[in-house]
């Protein structure tokens, strides 16, 4: 049996390698270890493909589905991830692993005719991690391993190709250095960089079989000095280190960074793969690429990779050298060009889905090393899922669940408008071009490294743009952190530009007109230098970066055609009948979506959103313009109801008007209108500087208008509240100064009426807010009910359908629903307050003062503002519809506050029977997503239990 060492890495480091026992003795125990062909045993483990995903990886996963359905693999195995975890508890091999990794091996040798270890014939393998999510460069990878001194003399004269051999030992050794050592890049490029510098070459290609060889022995050198001993000659050593470094691998910072990033779990750990090394640097019949089935930025149907001739893996993804696009094979390598797209064409079929996949040609035979699905932007995602769904690949729901609600707000997320970088150019702004890698607008200061930009972001809370020649996996964390992404080298498949597009952060990458100095912490092109801190504009969609700040536009929905079918089908699924399954009256749709709008421009805008209402429109942000607020605060001030009304009266045909405008957009649809809600204080001048103002005319002796000011003074001193927000607001308002809704009222059905009789469709909802027991509405509503008849009545309109209606916004509402249902003919839920009220915690301080450290600590789990607490608040609104309901079976609910918007509270929504959900109009197209999402997740099953 081998012997392992327990010790972690720093302890490995110092110590000499042991000898490790070549020979496998009898596998005993759990299985830890499956070859690639033994794929079917898997699925019979872990019972679905699911579980075969989670047990050997993505990557393993897809060699072994791929050997299955006869794509040329090279041979292999996978450890499972459960060794991992084994591993990952104790730090050494779990029990019959090793063994198992060794009797694979054999197999894999008698499969490729090789010997591992033998000079004569040798097998060299890759050690690969694969998770069952991808965490693309997060973990460690070793290739070549089984190359030794004695095995490089063997090698030379099987490939009579030293200068390959001498090439793929010096990567292996550089490789253990850095991934299995954990040494710094460095210590290995800076002398290879001198060695290059001596010898007056600009490329690799230019180094000799000699050049390598000398460089061999001077890694040897480096590693010994570094590590403590000898590079290992022995290759199990190699195999084993190499395994045991993967594992590890799991637990570095660059992986768990990136998993709290994607919310990938810790506790999934990695699968190895050992996969029989095939190489791409064998001369000009060989090289290697990486591809992508569809354009991974637009969605185009179109294959889009890069490849190198005579190379190895690494050297395409870190975009140092220039790679050309995949279909210039079909020119070089007809036949290979053939057959991968034939192969390419099936992946895609199988996994219905666009594919990621890595290939290399090894003297003009073409091997797969992996498949899997491809990270995509937003706008490539939505494209992907729409045409496949009309390609008859997948079905419309299949396409609506493969897009994400994060998917569509960053697809909606500002971009730089054409006239304002037209301007931009014509002032001598535009600095220089790249590859669009991922699309969006940023702009933010130019920061040289990742750890600078992810501390001006965080600390300062800055607007950065890492700004960097190339990147690595290190430097993920400062991308995450900026707005922006911008390198002067690499391709549409480097690393920059993967990452950048899957978290959605607009890049552009190769700009190489740009030259960046590191020492002195600037850019430059021409005699244009940007230093470090400045503004510049980066646009992802069309690669063109900018000195300075761009303004941004939010973009047009009308112009996103595939998000609009998607949205669509989206609309179908939760119109369809029998989605949810509930008592009698109660919904058995999806969820609608409807908007919150003010103005009749808001409304428009919900519409061409898609929006199917208004769910709650506040009044008295009417109010606050500039030629009412004066008639509002004399309103206030009026010493008698009659001077009140008189006010009122000039206010009502500008709100007739306002809701004249809402009812004529939303033609056809319900328009809920909030009487008046914010305590009177709102509409008044600041009572601070009024008393600056009144001290300073005293003290200059001006009379003129002071007697006015004083009095206004003395007002707002009387309507000063402790506690504004539980004071004299909504309803109680209503019922203490009962002129000002009524004339709200009458403004609205005056509207309906004019509206009617002009061939509009009107629906209009009175909601009355505030609601804490069902004796205010018995006191209020018939009044107001009354004028809904009489402006009925004078403007000779027979029918109109409207309703009166409630917030539910304090719990007392929510615990009294059954009562408070006799009266209204709708609840809307206005969660702010009732997050407010239920938790104690005030709307407008928490998040300042306590609720990030609470989130932080684990006291709640996230910010109830944000997210509906279904525990408590989602709890009071259950209890509500269902009480209601009881009452008045077709009560209709909603949802207005700011959760209206949040695809979770969405979900919570669905499950206790709301009717809609009503949020911001630029939120509409999320919500219309996340609502279908969530029927199809609990189609037709019924109402939930408490959760
Ligand atoms: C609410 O409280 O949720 C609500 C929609 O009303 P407002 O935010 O205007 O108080
Ligand atoms: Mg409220």
């Amino acid at each position: 049996m081998a012997k392992k060492t327990s010790r972690t890495k720093p302890a490995v480091k110092k110590a000499a390698p042991k000898k490790v026992a070549k020979k496998a003795s009898k596998p005993a125990g759990k299985k830890w270890v499956y070859l690639f062909e033994e794929v079917g045993k898997v699925e019979k483990y872990a019972g679905s493909w699911e579980g075969v995903r989670s047990l050997l990886g993505g990557k393993g996963s897809g060699l072994a589905d791929m050997t299955r359905a006869g794509v040329p693999v090279p041979p292999g195995f996978t450890v499972t991830t459960e060794a991992c975890n084994e591993f990952r508890k104790t730090g050494k091999f779990p029990k019959g692993m090793w063994e198992q990794e060794l009797a694979a091996l054999k197999i894999v040798e008698k499969q490729t005719g090789k010997g591992f270890g033998n000079p004569k014939n040798p097998l060299l393998v890759s050690c690969r991690s694969g998770a069952k999510f991808s965490m693309p460069g997060m973990m460690n990878t070793i290739l070549n391993i089984g190359l030794t001194d004695e095995v490089v003399q063997g090698m030379i004269t099987l490939t009579k190709n030293p200068r390959f051999v001498w090439d793929s030992y010096r990567r292996l050794i550089e490789m253990f250095g850095t991934t299995v050592f954990n040494l710094d890049d460095e210590v290995f490029e800076h002398p290879m960089a001198e060695f290059k510098k001596k010898k007056g070459y600009k490329l690799d290609t230019e180094m000799t079989a000699n050049d390598w060889k000398a460089l061999v022995s001077n890694f040897k050198q480096v590693f010994k000095k570094q590590v403590g001993f000898d590079f290992p000659q022995d290759v199990y050593r190699q195999l084993e280190l190499a395994t045991k470094a993967v594992f590890e691998s799991w637990m570095g910072k660059r992986a768990i960074d990136y998993r709290k990033a994607t919310g990938i779990s810790d506790s999934l750990g990695t699968a190895v793969n050992i996969v029989t090394m095939v190489f791409g640097n064998m001369g000009d019949d060989s090289g290697t690429g990486v591809a992508f089935t569809r354009n991974p930025s637009t969605g185009d149907k179109k294959m889009m990779g890069d490849y190198l001739l005579n190379a190895q893996g690494e050297d395409v993804v870190a975009g140092i050298r220039n790679t050309s696009p995949v279909e210039e094979m079909s020119r070089t390598m007809p036949k290979v060009y053939r057959q991968f797209m034939g192969i390419t064409g099936k992946l895609e079929k199988h996994y219905q889905d666009m594919q990621d996949v890595e290939f290399t040609i090894e003297r003009g035979k073409l091997w797969m090393l992996q498949t899997r699905n491809g990270k995509r932007t937003a706008k490539s995602a939505i494209k992907i899922a729409v045409d496949m769904a009309k390609e008859k690949l997948i079905t419309k729901e299949e396409a609506v669940l493969r897009v994400t609600t994060e998917n569509v707000d960053t697809l909606l997320h500002p971009q730089f408008d054409d006239r304002s970088k037209k301007e931009a150019e014509k002032a001598g702004a535009f600095f220089a071009k790249g590859v669009n890698a991922s699309p969006g607008a940023a702009v933010g200061r130019a920061y040289f490294d990742a750890d600078t930009a992810e501390k001006k972001a965080k600390d300062e809370k800055q607007d950065t743009i890492m700004v960097r020649p190339f990147t690595k996996p290190d430097d993920v964390h400062g991308m995450i952190a900026s707005k922006g992404v911008l390198t002067s080298e690499g391709g549409a498949t480097s690393h920059a530009a993967v990452v950048a597009r899957q978290f959605g952060i607009p890049c552009v990458v190769g700009a190489s007109a740009i030259k960046i100095d590191m020492d002195r912490r600037v850019m430059a092109v021409g005699d244009v230098t940007i230093k470090e801190g400045d503004w510049i504009s980066v646009d992802g969609t069309t690669g063109e970066v900018f000195v300075g700040k761009i303004p941004t536009s939010a973009p047009s929905l009308e112009e996103q055609t595939d998000l609009l079918t998607l949205l669509q089908w989206a609309d179908e699924i939760c119109a369809r009948k029998g989605m949810r399954s509930a008592p009698k009256g109660w919904p058995t749709t999806g969820l609608q979506v409807w908007a919150n709008a003010d103005y009749p421009k808001d409304a428009r805008r919900a519409r061409s959103y898609g929006a199917k209402g208004i769910g709650l429109c506040r009044t008295e942000h009417m109010f606050f313009e500039p030629e009412r607020l004066p008639i509002v605060q004399r309103m206030i001030l009026a010493g008698s109801s009659d001077v009140r009304t008189t006010a009122l009266n000039e206010l009502l045909p500008s709100q007739r008007s306002d809701f004249d405008g809402l009812f004529e957009a939303m033609d056809g649809y319900p328009v809920i209108i909030r009487l008046i809600d914010p305590p009177l204080h709102e509409f008044m001048p600041d009572e601070e500087a009024l008393l600056e103002e009144v001290i300073t005319m005293h003290v200059k002796g001006e009379t003129e208008g002071l007697a006015d000011k004083e009095k206004l003074l003395a007002a707002i001193k009387n309507l000063h509240e402790s506690n504004p927000m539980m004071g004299l607001r909504g309803v109680r308002l209503s019922i203490a100064m009962p002129e000002i809704v009524e004339m709200q009222v009458r403004a609205i059905f005056e509207a309906a009426c004019d509206c009617a009789l002009r061939g509009i469709t009107v629906r209009p909802e009175v909601m009355i807010p505030l609601t804490g027991t069902v004796k205010e509405l018995e006191w209020i509503q018939p009044r107001l009910e009354r004028i809904a008849a009489t402006v009925l009545a004078e403007k000779g309109v027979k029918r109109l359908d409207y309703k009166f209606g409630t917030m539910i916004e304090i719990p007392r509402a929510a615990v009294t629903a059954a009562e408070i249902a006799e009266r209204a003919e709708f609840f809307s839920f206005g969660t702010n307050d009732l997050t407010q009220m239920t938790f104690g915690y005030s709307r407008d301080d928490a998040e300042r003062n306590f609720l990030v450290t609470y989130v932080e600590q684990g006291i709640l789990p996230k910010n109830p503002f944000q997210t509906l607490d279904r525990t408590g608040v989602g709890k009071l609104m259950k209890m509500a519809i269902a009480d209601g309901r009881g009452t008045r079976p077709s009560l209709e609910v909603g949802i207005c506050g700011e959760h209206g918007g949040d695809p979770e509270s969405i979900e919570w929504c669905h499950l206790i029977g709301n009717n809609y959900v009503s949020c911001s109009p630029f939120r509409v197209p999320i919500a219309r997503l996340a609502a279908a999402h969530v029927a199809l997740k609990h189609g037709g099953k019924a109402m939930v239990e408490d959760k």
